[in-house]
Formats: structure tokens, sequence, C-alpha cells
């Protein structure tokens, strides 16, 4: 695809970041390109069209592509937000990291109930942030619909957390 040529022609490794032995993927540069950030875009939004009434986006890059997909399909965005950030009464769900653990928080009753979500991140790797995003979603009384990514770990199967919800990635390495 359009966007699967974007992403082998821009997509930088990054060795031993943030620690020894490991090999992060950065997308900031796809991000920065205007025709592949278009074609990203387009790919992730027209996999899911009509299945969503809103898109949740993961702090921080997938702010950045629910904004993009939820414009073009005119669907509402939700927050999926790194712990401390929300005021008031908010959903928590804690996941287990290499070392120690991470939280999510989603303010509940932005959506009617029963509203299909489809959420989106920039990496899909072990599926903790993922698996965790999804249970905050529906524990606001929403349904997720699916899950997209511009990019997969494959070999860490994270797609195995994320049960039979459909789970797209453009790429998988
Ligand atoms: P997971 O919870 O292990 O699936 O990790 C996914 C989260 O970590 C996503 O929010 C990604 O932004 C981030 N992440 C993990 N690996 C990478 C990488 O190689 N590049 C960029 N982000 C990554």
């Amino acid at each position: 695809s359009h966007a699967r040529e974007q992403l082998d022609r821009l997509l930088v490794s990054v060795p031993d970041f943030p620690e020894p032995g490991i090999l992060f993927r950065d997308l900031a540069p796809v991000f920065a390109d205007g025709d592949a950030f278009h074609a990203i875009v387009d790919d992730l939004a027209s996999r899911f069209a009509g299945q969503f009434d809103a898109v949740a986006g993961v702090e921080a890059r997938g702010f950045v592509l629910a904004a993009a997909v939820a414009y073009a399909a005119s669907a509402g965005v939700l927050v999926v937000r790194k712990a401390g950030k929300l005021p008031g009464e908010v959903l928590r769900e804690t996941y287990d990291l290499e070392y120690g653990s991470a939280s999510l928080e989603l303010e509940p009753d932005r959506l009617p109930v029963g509203s299909r979500v489809l959420v989106l991140d920039d990496v899909l790797a072990t599926g903790g942030t993922l698996a965790a995003s999804s249970r905050l979603i529906q524990r606001a009384g929403y349904s997720v619909v699916g899950f997209g990514v511009v990019l997969e770990l494959g070999e860490l199967d994270g797609r195995a957390r994320l049960g039979d919800v459909p789970t797209y990635s453009i790429a998988s390495l």
C-alpha cells in the first residue's frame, strides 16, 4: 500500500534506546512528512470506515492519529491519558511494564453508553497499553470495535493480548 511504502521510506530505527538492547522505532519522520502522514491516516480511517462513533487516542502519538482519523470521519475524540493529568473522577487501569508499572486514565461519561470506539496508537509492542486502554473504554460503557496502529512489533505477539477485537497494523516488523 502507499502507506506501507511511506513507512518503509521514512521509518528510523534507533539501537539501544531507551535502554541497551532495545531497538526503538521512531515514527517522528513519518508524522513529519505531509504525504506520509496523509497516507497513514487515510489507511487507518478506511480500514475501519463506518464502524465507529468515536476514536480514542493513547497519549501521546495516539492523540495525533486519533484527531486526524476522527476529523476525517466527523467522529469525536477520546483521550486516554497517562496518570495524573485529568481532574475529577477518572477511571484508571494499571498494567505491568518490564520494570514496574504504568497507569492510564479516562474521563467517564463523555459519550453515550454503547458508543463504538476505535482505539489508535503509534506502536503495538507487548499490547499492555492497548489492553489497558480497552479496559478503560469498556468500563466507561462503550464497545471497542477495533485497534489500529501504524507499526506492530510482531515477534512480541501483542495482538494475542487484545482478544478477538480486529487489530490492524499498517506494517508488522
Ligand atoms: P506496549 O504496551 O508494550 O504494547 O507498548 C506500546 C507503547 O509503547 C505505545 O504507546 C508506544 O508508543 C510505545 N512504544 C513501544 N515500543 C516502541 C517503539 O519502538 N517506538 C515507539 N514507541 C514504542
